[in-house]
């Protein structure tokens, strides 16, 4: 069957969404943290299997031979994600499964937070299990899902210079996966993913000016300055110079993605940045 962890995540919600359209209900599997979070897919006639990757018993008799995995990354950062996935990787690798497909980040990416995924894609290539990177980039929701502060100080505030993100929707990226879970000949392939048209925050804040009519300017700072306006709204320290480390990574053009791969898999263009600012919008 084809198996997917992270199902009740927002990006796994996705995934599961266009599989059914694809594949009847008996065929995949969602392994999840709380059955009860995931009782509509169970209703859909969805498997379910409970399975933390923190603890790795727990993912015995969670696969099969020859499944097809999606191993959706986690987003405990503070609780070793490499051990977390490698344990996913290994229960997958003991079953026997013919594919495991892995959401890394942009091979370009050098921010702190991916190393989490570079030592995750290292373990799956020493595994042996035969694999697909999924090498997501950004995603438009990061930006558009945290409107509020920036329609409320008509500034969008970041850290990243002229630089540009290849962004897509996370629907884009689902798409992806579902191509590679459903499709023949992805085996030991890399795939790095991003939106077919690259941003800068200035053209995100007149994209948003023109759908709003108010007047939303790019505030540029330093990453100094934005951790400490991130920890000043609540992020704990290190999250906050995680993310300052992305915007420095932006300012470099490591979140520019220029190889197209999202769009051939999916075989349609990637959702533009304007769409998802409509999205938001509405609410
Ligand atoms: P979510 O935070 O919505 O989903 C994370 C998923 O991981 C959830 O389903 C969660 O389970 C599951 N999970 C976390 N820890 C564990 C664990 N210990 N055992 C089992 N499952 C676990 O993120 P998204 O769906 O939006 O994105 C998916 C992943 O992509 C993120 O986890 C992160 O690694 C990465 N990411 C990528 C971004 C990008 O722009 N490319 C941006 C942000 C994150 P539960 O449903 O029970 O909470």
């Amino acid at each position: 069957s084809i198996v997917v962890t992270g199902a009740t995540g927002k990006l796994g919600r996705h995934v599961v969404e266009q599989l059914l359209e694809k594949v009847p209900a008996e065929q995949v599997t969602a392994v999840v943290r709380s059955a009860e979070k995931a009782a509509d897919l169970a209703a859909r006639g969805v498997r379910v299997a409970v399975a933390d990757y923190n603890v790795p018993e727990s993912l015995d008799g969670v696969f099969a031979a020859g499944d097809k995995v999606l191993l959706i990354s986690g987003n405990e950062f503070d609780k070793g994600r490499v051990r977390q996935h490698e344990a996913v990787i290994d229960a997958a690798k003991a079953a026997g499964v013919a594919l495991l497909a892995y959401t890394s980040a942009p091979g370009t990416l050098t921010a702190a937070l991916a190393d989490d995924h570079r030592g995750t894609e290292e373990v799956l290539l020493g595994s042996g299990v035969p694999y697909t990177l999924l090498r997501n980039g950004w995603y438009h929701e990061n930006y558009t899902e945290n409107l509020a502060p920036v329609l409320e100080h008509r500034a969008v505030v970041a850290a990243a210079g002229e630089g540009r993100v290849s962004s897509a929707s996370r629907a884009d990226y689902a798409a992806a996966a579902v191509a590679v879970l459903t499709g023949e000949g992805h085996e030991n392939t890399t795939y790095e993913l991003g939106g077919d048209e690259a941003w800068s925050f200035a053209e995100y804040a007149a994209e948003l000016s023109r759908q709003t009519g108010e007047e939303i300017s790019y505030r540029p700072v330093t990453a100094e300055a934005l951790t400490g306006i991130l920890t000043g709204a609540g992020l704990p320290e290190p999250l906050a110079g995680i993310l300052a480390g992305v915007d420095a990574s932006i300012e470099k053009g490591e979140l520019v993605v220029g190889s197209g791969d999202l769009s051939r898999l999916t075989g349609r263009p990637t959702t533009p940045l304007a769409e998802a600012v409509a999205a938001a919008l509405k609410g």
